[in-house]
């Protein structure tokens, strides 16, 4: 009854659900790895600290950052940790008058909610018909206030944005940093990095791009960089190379502080580093050429009338495609995604980003073969041929529980955690 990204296609956009090498696995439940404790004295586990090390400087190398901090646990609390190292750094320049942060409106909803978080006004940037965010529109928005802004690219439609550049300079010409949001990095590993583009810190997803296992809510690690300018302020402890071995640093100048216990979730960590190595520099240049070409073929295979692009039509997506169900009524996205699971076929994620309607987000990552894109792609113009003419009834029917209320699982007044 279990479904996993073993046995089908888990295409849910903006999440990067690949396949995890099973080398990975083995590395991570070694011995030595299953039975370190973290209170073990250091000199004991240097060998663990000095992959981590590595790890960050390969981080550093992907990203064009100067250092990375590796304990933070998901994306979210990265991006929480970058807006604390952008307040506190406003706040060393006494700059406290820069309250506002840029977040464009195809932004992931924990990019306005860490900043929000972290004490800032959020100023929500419109992208253009084409789906990208202008260096105009950024240009008017910024001000004396500005502390900064969050920019996912290529951003949730799958676009790469065109004006990064300019953006970028826009905003630090206002007095303010640039975060990257690096969910996306699968699209552009070993092709162009964020540091190169002008951004001052960023955060990965090893659990997305570096290929951890994720779903059902953890462990994850989203790990932030920064550039050398800011890279005193990132969250401790890192690991530190000293003359005596490797440590656990608590030791930095500006830190923003600790946000979780020890080095963080260190078997994602080393599942990261394992793929890493695993694939080497040519080898992950590659995983973004072949899943942008995933991405390009599954959308050109899809019947264009039923499931049109909204935004930038003649742009090539990345690594995942957003389309709009029209099937004349509203809930299509919906109906399409349980009509899938009777295929056998996991749905992909649906009404997000949220300026297109009826959204399905299409991301079938690098490690698909052909075959199953084809199957994908032909049972979704099934789908919309049997949604359009009012056959598709009440799906799902094949799978063992039918429709659940989604809402009753959150609902204050249904929800028992506990008995
Ligand atoms: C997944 C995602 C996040 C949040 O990352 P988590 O690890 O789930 O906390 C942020 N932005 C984008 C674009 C994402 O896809």
């Amino acid at each position: 009854m279990n479904y996993s990204v073993e046995l089908g296609m888990y295409p849910l956009g903006s999440c990067t659900m690949k396949y995890n090498p099973k080398v990975s696995e083995l590395i991570a439940s070694s011995d030595g790895m299953r039975h370190a404790h973290p209170l073990q004295p250091e000199e004991t586990v240097q060998g663990l600290l000095s992959v981590l090390h590595e790890l960050g400087e390969m981080l550093s190398e992907i990203t064009g950052m100067h250092r990375f901090s590796l304990s933070t646990a998901a994306g979210a609390q990265g991006e929480f940790a970058g807006v604390l190292m952008i307040r506190k750094y406003l706040r060393e320049q006494h700059l406290t008058n820069k309250d506002e942060i840029l977040v464009p409106d195809s932004a992931h909803g924990t990019n306005p909610a860490s900043a929000a978080m972290g004490g800032f006004k959020v100023v929500k940037v419109p992208s253009e018909e084409s789906g990208l965010v202008s260096a105009k529109a950024v240009k008017e928005l910024t001000s004396e206030s500005t502390a900064g802004m969050m920019f996912t690219v290529p951003n949730t439609l799958g676009l790469f944005e065109g004006e990064v550049v300019e953006i970028s300079k826009a905003v630090h010409d206002a007095g303010g940093l640039m975060y990257y949001d690096g969910a996306n990095m699968n699209a552009l590993l070993g092709k162009t990095r964020p540091g190169d583009m002008g951004f001052d810190i960023v955060h990965l997803n090893l659990h997305k791009t570096f290929a951890t296992p994720h779903g059902g809510g953890g462990p994850g690690a989203g790990p932030v960089g920064a550039t050398k300018r800011l890279a005193e302020y990132l969250p401790v402890p890192v690991v530190s190379k000293q003359k005596s071995g490797y440590c656990l640093d608590y030791d930095l100048k500006q830190t923003v502080g600790r946000l979780k216990g020890f080095v963080g979730n260190s078997a994602v960590l080393l599942r990261a580093y394992a793929y890493i190595r695993l694939l080497g520099a040519d080898g992950l240049a590659n995983v973004s050429s072949l899943a942008v070409l995933a991405a390009n073929y599954l959308w050109r295979l899809l019947d264009s009338e039923a499931y049109p692009v909204t935004h930038g039509r003649s742009l090539r997506r990345k690594h995942e495609t957003v389309v709009s169900v029209r099937s004349g009524l509203p809930g299509g996205a919906m109906q399409t995604a349980k009509a899938l699971l009777d295929y056998g076929m996991h749905a992909p994620t649906v009404y997000f980003p949220l300026i297109v309607s009826e959204a399905l987000m299409v991301e079938p990552t690098e490690s698909e073969p052909v075959e199953f894109l084809d199957e994908y792609a032909s049972a979704l113009n099934q789908i919309s041929r049997e949604l359009k003419e009012g056959r598709l009834g009440n799906v799902p029917r094949n799978t063992s529980v039918g429709r659940v209320d989604e809402v009753k699982a959150s609902h204050p007044t249904t929800l028992k955690v506990r008995w």
